[in-house]
């Protein structure tokens, strides 16, 4: 992984005296994190957020996260953000790459799984991520247990699919996102943040 570099993309896209979105600067620390960001751009979609190696990988998934094991939902691999991004919750100003209103759906630590099963040894999640294979335990305010994202097998690395594991926390026939629609850091839905930020 390009570690170094990979917030190039990041930075090449924004123009930071237009948006109040972070420069990416700083390399992160700390334990594990993952942040979701529903993101009501030219179309709506949860940024899907891992702190991995310092940056968070980073996948835009159309409909959303499910807590039910049947569902399978498109992830699309996008550029890397800078850890601080997770704290971002405003509005993307019209004209700006990504325009629209950003909210911190949810947040909260999480476990790689990936730690091996006897036959197979442990994969660390930069590994994982190279395999195209990352198995994650979840521990925010609406999103729980045990969560896979795979690479499509083929020709386009940049899908992947999004699917709840059968846990303990699985919840078969639910929709998170339908019931689900305030920020966990603001309490606001989009329209609120929105106003907030003078839109
Ligand atoms: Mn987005």
């Amino acid at each position: 992984m390009p570690a170094d570099d990979s917030l190039e993309t990041y930075k090449r896209k924004r123009r930071f005296e237009k948006t109040t979105e972070p420069a990416g600067e700083k390399k992160g620390k700390g334990k594990p994190f993952f942040v979701i960001q529903k993101h009501a751009a030219r179309s709506l979609h949860y940024d899907f957020r891992l702190s991995v190696g310092g940056v968070l990988k980073s996948w835009a998934v159309p409909k959303g996260p499910s807590a039910d094991p049947s569902v399978k939902h498109l992830a699309v691999l996008v550029e890397d953000h800078p850890i601080e991004y997770a704290d971002f919750e405003g509005v993307i100003p019209k004209g700006e790459y990504g325009a629209g209103t950003v909210m911190v759906w949810d947040r909260g630590p999480y476990r790689n799984l990936k730690t091996g099963d006897g036959k197979h040894g442990p994969r660390t999640m930069e590994q994982s991520f190279e395999d195209g294979h990352v198995e994650v335990w979840l521990d925010g305010e609406k999103l729980k247990g045990g969560y896979a994202l795979t690479r499509f097998v083929g020709n386009d690395d940049k899908k992947w699919l999004l699917v709840k594991m059968r846990d303990s926390e699985a919840d078969p026939g639910s929709d998170l996102t339908g019931t689900e629609t305030r920020s966990v850091i603001s309490g606001l839905d989009l329209e609120g943040i929105a106003e907030k930020a003078g839109e």
